[in-house]
């Protein structure tokens, strides 16, 4: 665009917002005219009305810092047109992961299998949500999930709600609301986002008796903490950092123990929720559901999303008298999960129960894939790119599983690194990834070192040749 042919004036806003053009010239110019067959025209009045206030906006804002600036007629219609077309277009919408971080959560976490994509098409319509086939009356929308939940972790019954904070703030509104629950000061932990688990406790008015310290808390310090107003023994799993070195925590199994010989609850919340053994795949160990549950813990608490593979849901597993309790409380229906949820998290679950979760759910099938075959991959991949014109090379690199699940923890990976002739590298790179970003099917890549990476572990097989199109096009655009 021909920045000359902008009118600058340094004194006053007043003479800008003069030239900025009425929304009859704008609607006329042939950049909006152009859209009218395939726009309907108020939508497209919207646009340009919406644009010229950004602009008038901008305009004061900019009186402001003293930088006045009126676009042309081109340049707001232009605006306006682009405007208009992303009015019709979803704001969320797919994106590839080519950044190597398995469970990324502003990626929305776990990607679906095949088989959760189908059952929430089928799901989508009329279903027997709550509806009992059996005897033509009215079901419950909790009995679905729950029957393959029993099988899966050896729970004797289990309730589904929105996410795991909805079922921390369930169990301890429903078990611990006006008494104290007892947790380590080591696990007295912020999630992320601000979710931290002592204002999660006074949001469902429970009492917290922090004992212990931040690295060492004993099960005599659980002991001495209990007086007649705790209901509660609570086990946080630290999933997003870890504490090592000098560090002593009692095992759930005392902790249950203890809990159990005073009347209380165990309430263990492990975050993740992993049903497969994680240290298979060359990675430490994370608490795994069927173990907590088999160890002592009366109620278990879990994500859908982010190790299990799931979509956003939070599970809470455990005795069935307590989780009859659950359903009876009325946060329960504010925290309710819809048909399409519990569709996607029947599914998911199947995979375990058919033994085939590793190779089916994409979360393990992407922490399950062998560096050789990150190599070959890679190496395509580059073949493939250089094909077309592009510099690359592929180099070792890891990946990690993110979604506040095994901190630190990396697995080897094989990477195509895209490289530049430029001579601001730096700013080449950021514009190469802003531009992919860009991309009709948006693309997220790494940039390390002013090199932009790929990371063919976290794309899905679908989306491939889309990458690859794209990449091929930008890169060489830009050369
Ligand atoms: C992730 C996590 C949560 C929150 O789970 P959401 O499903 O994101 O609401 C709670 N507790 C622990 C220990 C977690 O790791």
């Amino acid at each position: 665009m021909d920045r000359t042919t902008k009118q600058r004036i340094p004194n006053g806003a007043s003479n800008s917002l003069r030239a900025i053009p009425s929304t009859d010239r704008v609607l006329a110019h042939p950049a909006v005219t152009a859209l009218n067959p395939a726009l309907p025209q108020s939508l497209i009045t919207m646009a340009v009305r919406e644009e010229l206030d950004a602009i008038r906006h901008a305009l004061l804002q900019g009186e402001l810092q003293g930088e006045i600036e009126a676009p042309t007629l081109a340049e707001v219609a232009m605006r306006a047109a682009t405007r208009a077309l992303d009015l019709l277009a979803p704001s969320l919408k797919p994106v590839i992961n080519a950044t190597g971080v398995i469970i990324h959560t502003n990626l929305g976490r776990a990607p679906l299998s095949q088989s959760a994509l189908v059952a929430i098409t089928e799901a989508a319509g009329y279903s027997n949500l709550e509806y009992n086939l059996a005897e033509g009356a009215r079901g419950s929308r909790y009995s679905h999930a729950a029957a393959i939940l029993r099988r899966v972790t050896g729970c004797e019954d289990a309730i589904v709600v929105n996410n795991n904070a909805a079922a921390l703030v369930l169990a301890l509104s429903t078990f611990a609301a006006g008494r104290e629950a007892i947790l380590s000061r080591g696990q007295s932990v912020e999630i992320g986002g601000g979710f931290r688990i002592p204002e999660i406790m006074q949001t469902s008015g429970v009492r917290l008796s922090e004992v212990g310290t931040t690295n060492r808390t004993y099960v005599k310090d659980y002991a001495e903490a209990i007086t007649s107003d705790t209901s509660i023994i609570m086990r946080v799993h630290a999933s997003n950092f870890r504490i090592t070195g000098f560090t002593a925590t009692p095992t759930l199994a005392e902790l249950a123990a203890l809990a159990h010989e005073h009347n209380l609850l165990m309430i263990d919340d492990i975050g993740s929720g992993a049903l497969l053994d994680t240290t298979h795949y060359g990675l430490s160990p994370e608490p795994m559901v069927q173990s907590s549950i088999e160890v002592g813990a009366d109620l278990v608490l879990f994500s859908g999303d982010k190790l299990l593979g799931g979509p956003q849901c939070g599970i809470i597993a455990g005795k069935s008298a307590l989780i009859a309790r659950l359903k009876k409380h009325p946060l329960t229906r504010a925290l309710r999960v819809d048909k399409i949820t519990l569709a996607a998290l029947e599914a998911t679950l199947l995979h375990y129960l058919k033994g085939e979760a590793a190779c089916e759910i994409p979360v393990w099938r992407m922490i399950a894939m062998s560096e050789d075959a990150l190599q070959a991959k890679a190496t395509l991949w580059a073949s493939q790119l250089a094909s077309k014109g592009v510099a690359c090379a592929t180099q070792k690199g890891r990946s990690t599983i993110g979604g506040g699940s095994l901190p630190g923890e990396t697995l080897p990976t094989w990477l195509v690194a895209i490289t530049h002739n430029d001579q601001t590298p730096e700013q080449a790179v950021g514009q190469l990834a802003s531009q992919l970003r860009h991309n009709l099917i948006p693309i997220i890549a790494r940039v390390d070192n002013g090199t932009l990476l790929l990371d063919p572990r976290t794309v899905l097989e679908g989306q491939e040749s889309v990458l690859l199109e794209a990449v091929a096009r930008i890169a060489t655009a830009n050369s």
